[in-house]
């Protein structure tokens, strides 16, 4: 979907892409952008879709969350998993979720309830067994013991920091930020791209 979005942008008279690049700063101010080579991008509207990044770039009023997910093997005789949907609402508490193995994937498991507020990216020296042993407690997978542990990851997300929900705001008439939230990011896309759109022309 995304190398198709590509090719479309690309096809756009009035469209550059710049692959590759990493952005340094940006001036909130002006929205004026600086990337690592040293070159600066200037535009009317600068528009920040940095994801958990967002607030290294920009003083964003979001909250950056980390979650634990713990990918699973399929446990002997774990054919039943063919087929299976992905299920939420899962767990003691209702709040667990499970996304089957399917085409040489590994089962996913995680809960919100580890899903925690935090400063940064960076989760080098986090210790995620407190985590684990939560999402072992739930009782998501009743059976949990007979299923192979292949890795334990962080994930990350941001939220408005008011509302928890997505932000699309300006921080300064040059400058807006759309943060993405949750776990619902791809499929709500076309109706994101859409709403950036008509805050832009409103605003224009
Ligand atoms: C483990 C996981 C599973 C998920 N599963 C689903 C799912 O099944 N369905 C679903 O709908 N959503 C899912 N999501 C959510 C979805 O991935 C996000 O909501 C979506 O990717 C948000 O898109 P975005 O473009 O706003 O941000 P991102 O996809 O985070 O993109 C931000 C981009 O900014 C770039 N960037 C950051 N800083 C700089 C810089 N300084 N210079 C240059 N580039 C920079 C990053 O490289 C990145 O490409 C999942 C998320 C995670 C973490």
């Amino acid at each position: 979907m995304l190398r198709a979005a590509v090719r479309w942008l690309t096809a756009r008279p009035g469209v550059t892409l710049r692959p590759h690049s990493t952005v340094r700063s940006v001036f909130t101010g002006s929205g004026r952008i600086v990337l690592d080579s040293g070159e600066v991008l200037r535009g009317d509207l600068a528009l920040l879709a940095g994801g958990p990044w967002t607030r290294r770039l920009a003083a964003a009023p979001v909250t950056l969350y980390r979650q634990t997910m713990l990918y699973l093997g399929r446990p002997a005789g774990g054919d039943r998993w063919d087929g299976a949907p992905a299920a939420g609402g899962l767990g003691r508490e209702g709040r667990g979720w499970v996304l089957p193995p399917g085409a040489g994937t590994l089962l996913k498991l995680s809960s919100d309830t580890v899903c925690r507020p935090v400063e940064d990216t960076d989760s080098r020296g986090e210790d995620q067994q407190p985590h684990l042993d939560r999402l072992a407690a739930e009782g998501i997978l009743p059976d949990l013991d007979r299923y192979p542990t292949a890795g334990v990851r962080v994930c990350h997300y941001t939220a408005d920091a008011a509302t928890g929900g997505p932000l699309l705001a300006p921080v300064t008439p040059g400058l807006w930020t759309r943060a993405a939230c949750g776990g619902s990011g791809f499929s709500t896309a076309p109706l994101v791209a859409e709403r950036i759109v008509q805050a832009v022309k409103e605003a224009a």
